[in-house]
């Protein structure tokens, strides 16, 4: 979804200047912050990026931990790994796939710092619930929103309910920067070590300067910025955003009515509400368990007809053979239901309602000659 108006800003800011750390990021992340009504976003190179800067900045390291959801994509737990701290991994709740808020109490331990959630496919989790555990052991909450913009609880856009949401702009998310990433959270302070850690930790930035060159360092950082180019094509993917999401839902709720009552697999819920308001990421179909066997098939026959599916995730995190490997194997059986019988169907923004009927026409097709 890369547009004439894309194309144009990046020439644009090709043929100025200022090519990190200018305008263009700053208008980014005002747009991003007024769309989701943030006290402040700060742009950043990945959602992964602005995960590692946020567990960074708040010191964890080795002999803390964090609570995961074991359904999510790696980045959620590779955040945590990379300071040295522990990823402590709880299952999923079978209905939403998101993370089962009644088995993580028995996870926390002495060393826990933070929880972390992920919205997966754009279902908020419910984080009233999340809060009170957070509170009731004085724990961060971060929030991975790779696949939340525009889904919202009880009003609040998803990134606020916690104390930091990481937003990503990965080609396969609701909008793109090509790679890129924003963080925004309430907490100025926060914030503002966010900006000078994403920037080796140097104590000025350029305009600030007196002496061209002339900075010092303050704190241990990485490089985790956005680059003018990749900003700029944020600015023009913002004021698509309404357009998309409402596209998006538009054509996940088509899908849902054509599907609805055929045999062979289960709709996952996106509850459309004033409490919970989805992003709608994709529709996620779990197989019965006797055709989960059949996946493969299924998913290729889709694809010669034309319909591009994924799995949203291949394994539970801690499955992975990294983590396997380093905490040894962990019970998560409703991530691993999920992972094993999951077929992602495409509701994105550039599908029409005539391709809707005709991909729910060949899901029937393919699941009545299975
Ligand atoms: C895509 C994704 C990420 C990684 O985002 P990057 O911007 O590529 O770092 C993290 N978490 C979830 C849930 C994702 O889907």
């Amino acid at each position: 979804m890369i547009g004439k108006e894309e194309k144009k800003a990046v020439e644009k800011v090709l043929s100025g200047p200022i090519l990190v750390h200018g305008p263009e990021s700053e208008e980014f992340e005002s747009s991003f912050a007024s769309f989701t009504k943030a006290p402040h976003a700060v742009s950043v190179s990945s959602c992964t990026a602005g995960m590692h800067l946020i567990y960074h900045a708040l010191g964890f390291g080795q002999g803390d931990e964090v609570i995961v959801p074991s359904q999510t994509h790696v980045a959620t737990a590779h955040a945590v790994e990379l300071t040295g701290a522990r990823p402590v991994f709880v299952d999923a709740e079978s209905t939403t796939g998101n993370i089962d808020i009644a088995a993580i109490e028995a996870a926390i331990t002495s060393k826990t710092r933070a929880i972390a959630v992920v919205h997966y496919l754009g279902v908020p989790v419910d984080m009233d619930q999340i809060s009170n555990i957070a509170k009731k052991y004085s724990l961060f909450v971060l929030e991975d929103c790779a696949l939340s913009v525009g889904a919202s609880f009880n009003g609040i856009h998803t990134g606020l309910l916690g104390d930091a949401g990481c937003f990503s702009f990965y080609p396969v998310k609701h909008i793109t920067t090509a790679e890129g990433g924003m963080v925004i959270l309430k907490d100025k302070s926060l914030a503002e070590k966010i900006r000078l850690l994403k920037a080796f930790g140097v104590n000025r930035s350029h305009g600030e300067r007196k002496i061209p060159g002339e900075y010092d360092v303050t704190s241990l950082g990485y490089n985790y910025r956005m680059s003018e180019i990749h900003a700029a094509i944020g600015i023009e993917q913002m004021k698509k955003i309404p357009t998309f999401l409402q596209k998006r839902k538009e054509n996940f709720i088509a899908l849902e009515a054509s599907l609805s009552g055929l045999d062979g697999f289960r709709i996952l819920p996106q509850p459309i509400n004033e409490t919970r308001i989805s992003s709608h990421y994709c529709m996620g179909i779990l197989l019965e368990s006797k055709l989960i066997d059949k996946r493969p098939e299924i998913m290729n026959r889709l694809k010669s007809m034309g319909i591009g599916t994924s799995i949203y995730y291949p394994h539970p995190v801690p499955h992975m053979s990294y983590y396997k490997e380093k905490y040894g194997a962990l019970q998560c059986p409703n991530a691993e239901l999920i992972s094993n019988s999951i077929i992602a169907l495409p509701v994105g923004p550039h599908l029409n309602n005539l391709d809707m009927e005709t991909i729910a026409k060949r899901i029937c097709y393919v699941f009545s000659e299975l």
